[in-house]
């Protein structure tokens, strides 16, 4: 049986010229993370003085659209909903919260930012390593670990993962 060996640097030289073509597979990844990341939504009050203060101190706190926003609770809530220092609602008057106080009268709003994640998603320079070549992309910013794979609440309230990143390199994949 012949069995090939590579000449010295081969295998070098081949991971040198396949590293473009690797580049281009981790851009497409990109592009489709980016179209498949969930939108940054932001609470929104009204700005006036009748805004609750759990409110006021919730206003601009931002989160990636699959997940949900942590308020200051209420007493009331703390005392009969069973909520504990938190109270967490996917959007202002969220009665999945369990909460009714916090909740009441509320005139809040929410702002949603469709880049807010794909913005920070980015695909890094081929590094060659001997005869491997690697590519990254990533994602970077607040709470982007727990959007793509989700998280778990107090409560058990529980935010799926959106996996934009996992299915990305799924669908790239897929075209091969
Ligand atoms: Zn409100």
């Amino acid at each position: 049986m012949a069995k090939f060996v590579p000449a010295r640097g081969l295998e070098e030289a081949l991971a040198q010229m396949v590293a473009p073509a690797v580049h281009r597979i981790a851009r497409q990844v990109e592009i489709e993370a980016k179209r498949l990341a969930p939108p940054v939504k932001r609470w929104v009050t009204v700005g006036d003085d009748q805004v609750r203060p759990t409110h006021v101190s919730a206003q601009g706190q931002a989160v990636p659209g699959n997940l949900r926003f942590a308020i200051n609770s209420m007493d009331w809530d703390r005392r009969h909903r069973g909520v504990g220092e938190k109270t967490y609602m996917r959007a202002p008057k969220d009665q999945s919260s369990r909460a009714i106080a916090n909740i009441r009268n509320c005139r809040c709003t929410t702002h949603s930012d469709p880049d807010g994640i794909a913005k920070n998603i980015n695909t890094g320079p081929p590094v060659v390593a001997g005869k491997k070549v690697t590519v990254t992309v990533s994602a970077r910013g607040h709470l982007v670990v727990e959007a793509e794979v989700g998280t778990v609440y107090p409560g058990n309230l529980v935010a799926d993962g959106a996996h934009f990143m996992s299915r990305s390199a799924a669908i790239v994949a897929a075209r091969r």
